[in-house]
């Protein structure tokens, strides 16, 4: 079989998408929310399912998160890194990093297990982050957690997923290109901006400590999106200090259960947005997105980008406030 890996870009849109033959459907497991943990690859004492341990966490002898490479990679190191162009059209190679981090040893959604958990796999998130930044031929590192069979989740066992690209992203691109722009208009951060103007409105607040901010997103591509924005902005999240890690995991973990007690078991996707790291980082910040995917996108998303929706997030920051746990 010969496997085809490529990153392809749509001449009409800009638009990239990850071309990676092996992935397809048959060979990858089909979702299965009622799995047994016997079966599942994530639980302890099946570690030889999955590729080796690249780096793990341990407390008391035993991992609680560990990170290995994606058995079905979307983008691989050992691929030699090219750009070229075919026509109209610009390919460049299959070459990156995909990693599977596994953030608990319990078979159970980390929102109910206790907060160390969700700490320990941020840790090792950002130590995995850190190191891949050592290769220089990937521009962006990103961090995701797909979790539910509706958030594209493959296994149930809770897990996130580490990825270096070997090109900049048109939506990173715009991300970067946004702070920058407000910089050169006013000088200043447009994270401290962001942070300002909604502690001064007070009404999409759901966390607000020294360290970080989480706010019901007052853009939400997605209803009932959350923000996570650190007071200290620095460009990319691996460089976040142990005191913010601390604060991030603790109000994911908080939102996430408020998300399940308004919604219930709905699936969610948390995305970190990160400064390109070979790239003049001045005036960008990264933060964290958290969303619950109650509804498909459809046809205007997919002609404008644009999505279309009903809650306001002064509504679902009440909504979010009201079920909250101490
Ligand atoms: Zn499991």
């Amino acid at each position: 079989v010969v496997v085809v890996r490529r990153i392809l870009r749509d001449p009409f849109t800009g638009d990239e998408v990850i071309l990676a033959s092996e992935r397809v459907v048959e060979r990858r497991p089909r979702p299965a929310p009622d799995l047994l943990p016997a079966g599942c690859p994530f639980c302890p004492g099946n570690e030889s399912h999955t590729r080796p341990t690249i780096r793990a966490i341990e407390r008391e002898g035993a991992w609680v998160a560990r990170a290995f490479a994606n058995k079905w990679p979307a983008l691989v190191v050992e691929e030699a890194l090219g750009t070229w162009e075919e026509g109209p059209y610009t390919v460049t190679s299959g070459t990156g990093a995909h990693e599977v981090i596994v953030e608990a040893p319990e078979h159970a959604p980390l929102h109910q297990l206790p907060l160390e958990r969700t700490e320990d796999a941020l840790r090792l998130a950002v130590a995995r982050l850190s190191d891949l930044r050592g290769d220089r031929r990937l521009q962006v590192l990103q961090w995701f957690r797909n979790h539910g069979v509706g958030a594209g989740a493959s296994q149930p066992h809770p897990h996130s997923q580490v990825m270096g690209l070997p090109l900049v992203p048109r939506r990173i691109r715009a991300y970067a290109d946004c702070a920058r722009a407000w910089q050169d208009r006013t000088g200043g951060s447009l994270l401290r901006a962001v942070i300002e103007a909604e502690r001064r409105d007070g009404r999409r607040i759901l966390v607000d400590g020294e360290h970080l901010l989480a706010v019901s997103a007052p853009a939400p591509r997605h209803p009932y999106e959350v923000w996570f924005l650190p007071t200290d902005p620095r460009p990319a999240l691996e460089e976040a200090s142990e005191a913010t890690l601390g604060a991030l995991a603790s109000a994911m973990h908080r939102v996430s259960r408020a998300l399940v007690a308004a919604h219930g078991e709905v699936p969610l996707t948390a995305v970190a947005l990160s400064a390109p790291h070979q790239e003049d980082p001045r005036g960008i910040g990264w933060q964290v997105r958290l969303s619950p995917r109650l509804s498909a996108g459809a046809g205007l998303e997919e002609a404008t980008g644009l999505t279309v929706h009903s809650v306001a997030p002064e509504r679902a920051a009440e909504v979010l406030r009201a079920t909250v746990p101490p």
